[in-house]
């Protein structure tokens, strides 16, 4: 499947995010602006929590 799966799930209080740039999904409770490896633009690909 072309299609890869998520990578270890994230804790309830993370959210996890893309780079758009190398495509490098993390997990973070924080809020990521730029991607650690390539300094590209996160996405965020969790929806934020009804709270
Ligand atoms: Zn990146």
């Amino acid at each position: 499947m072309p299609t890869p799966s998520d990578p270890a799930p994230c804790n309830q209080d993370e959210q996890l995010y893309e780079c758009l740039e190398c495509g490098k999904r993390l997990c973070s409770a924080a809020s990521p602006t730029a991607c650690p490896g390539c300094g590209g633009v996160l996405q965020n690909l969790s929806r934020p929590r009804p709270e």
